[in-house]
């Protein structure tokens, strides 16, 4: 392993990743709080299971619930330790402040090697033009409906919008998003061709633009700066541009954002004459009452996503959170307390693993009414887990041209207006949440919806 072999390609809260500079892989490492010395914080023996247990949730947990072909797990990798101090050392520089009050784990010799899925798997169609990818991180696109949530704007304005506001009080960002998951998740063209336009407007960490594996778009590292619109305009431009004419800035625009609803949509099936099977939700639960639309455009009532595009399969995977946190909290508490008389139970109920396929059962087979057992109270937690991954993870879109001649798979192509493109459709991200964050989850709950009621009732005021 050579460190001059990877750069930094780019990190989240929880890992930073490195892409090789010639073959179509990234490298997955996990990161640490700087103030936590890796060794004091967590046994070797924690640290080691770490990334094993990423891969094994992934492919036995999350894979079958969200569809075989949407999602790629990995592979477990031993790293020389030299390796990584190196590769640590060279790409520090490249990150961006706001990430650094945390380090890479030097220590574990554990990364996870993944497709690069900025770039097209296919074959390249001999085009000149590299692919282009859309990364999205959609959070949750329902509204509660348990009637364990007491508070009645819970079931008015989603927990994203909501979240907005109290993150602009906390400073993490300078201005308030208008994108709504909600919006996005309708199935709507209209409503969700907004989403998206709100995306680019604010992508906060919700929306990257790569182009032939290199970032081109998203929020910039001084939070006060906007990214530049027109920027993003000049690199799509060979991409949408036709020889019938003069393309403005907004048609660009226009054509890229059908092409990612198209993606978002499409459900792999190659015969397009049957309409696709609908998931259907009561208006209800889809309408967001802080998403800026216009009230027509909602009231048109929502047609619903095709049963097998990617949302649906997220969205699924999100509502198993049907108790909501303050339905589920009570529910963790029983957990506790059995768990404190019986300890060694904490095995057997699969509390912090191993994922594997009775784990999944467990999730799969919750009985539907609670009948006091702690088998019901734990299935309910592992539930609530899968949710909390589903309600974090990113879809990524990535497209290339491909000639007029060029004869593809029906299901493989996307056909707006004129531009045609070869595409795939991935879901990346899917780490398990601690069951240990779940008091942690239930006090920002109260938090976020208390900020809201109060923040918002003094602007009524
Ligand atoms: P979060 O804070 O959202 O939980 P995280 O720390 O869990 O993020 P990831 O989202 O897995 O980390 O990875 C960080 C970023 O690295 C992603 O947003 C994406 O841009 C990039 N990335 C991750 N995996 C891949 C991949 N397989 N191919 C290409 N890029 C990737
Ligand atoms: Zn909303
Ligand atoms: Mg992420
Ligand atoms: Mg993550």
């Amino acid at each position: 392993m050579d460190e001059n072999d990877w750069k930094y390609h780019g990190e989240g809260n929880k890992s930073l990743v490195v892409s090789h500079v010639q073959h179509s892989r990234v490298l997955r490492l996990l990161k640490y709080p700087c103030e936590e010395t890796q060794n004091t914080h967590q046994t070797t023996e924690q640290a080691f299971q770490h990334i094993p247990n990423i891969v094994d949730y992934s492919r036995n947990v999350m894979k079958p619930l969200l569809g075989e072909k949407y999602v790629h797990s990995g592979e477990v990798v031993k790293l020389p330790l030299d390796f990584v101090r190196k590769l640590s050392l060279k790409i520090q520089q490249e990150r961006p402040e706001l990430r650094c009050d945390k380090v890479m784990d030097t220590f574990s010799g554990c990364g996870l090697c993944l497709p690069n899925l900025t770039h097209l798997s296919l074959c390249h169609f001999g085009d000149h033009r590299p692919p282009l990818c859309v990364e999205i991180k959609p959070k949750c696109g329902f509204l509660p409906f348990s009637r364990h949530a007491t508070k009645e704007c819970k079931r008015k304005v989603c927990r994203f919008c909501m979240h907005q506001h109290f993150k602009l009080a906390n400073g993490k960002w300078n201005r308030l998003s208008r994108y709504c998951p909600l919006d996005l998740f309708s199935g709507s063209k209209q409503r969700m061709y907004i989403a998206i336009k709100n995306l680019l407007e604010e992508p906060q960490n919700n929306l990257k633009i790569f182009k032939g594996g290199e970032l081109i778009y998203s929020c910039k590292d001084d939070a006060k700066q906007q990214p530049d619109l027109n920027e993003l305009v000049q690199h799509l431009w060979p991409y949408f541009h036709h020889s019938n004419g003069h393309q403005s800035s907004k048609t660009v625009l226009s054509e890229f954002i059908q092409v990612i609803c198209s993606a978002l949509l499409s459900t792999g099936d190659s015969n397009r004459s049957v309409e696709p099977r609908k998931m259907q939700l009561s208006d209800g639960r889809v309408l967001c009452e802080a998403s800026p639309l216009h009230r027509d455009l909602l009231r048109n009532g929502s047609p619903g996503l095709p049963k097998d595009c990617v949302l649906a399969k997220i969205l699924q995977a999100q509502m198993m959170d049907n108790l909501d946190i303050e339905g589920l909290y009570p529910l963790y508490k029983r957990v506790e307390q059995y768990l404190e008389e019986f300890p060694k139970e904490r095995n057997r109920l699969q509390i912090d693993g191993p994922y594997d396929s009775s784990f999944l059962e467990k999730v799969k087979t919750c009985p539907s009414e609670d009948d006091g057992s702690i088998e019901y109270a734990v299935a309910k937690v592992l539930q609530y887990r899968v949710a909390m991954t589903a309600k974090d993870c990113s879809i990524m879109i990535t497209f290339a041209p491909c000639g007029e001649d060029e004869k593809l798979q029906p299901h493989l192509e996307i056909q707006p207006t004129k531009s045609r493109f070869a595409f795939s459709v991935s879901i990346l991200d899917l780490d398990p949440k601690p069951y240990e964050s779940i008091p942690h989850q239930y006090k920002l709950d109260t938090k976020i919806v208390n900020y809201y009621l109060k923040s918002t009732i003094d602007t009524k005021e």
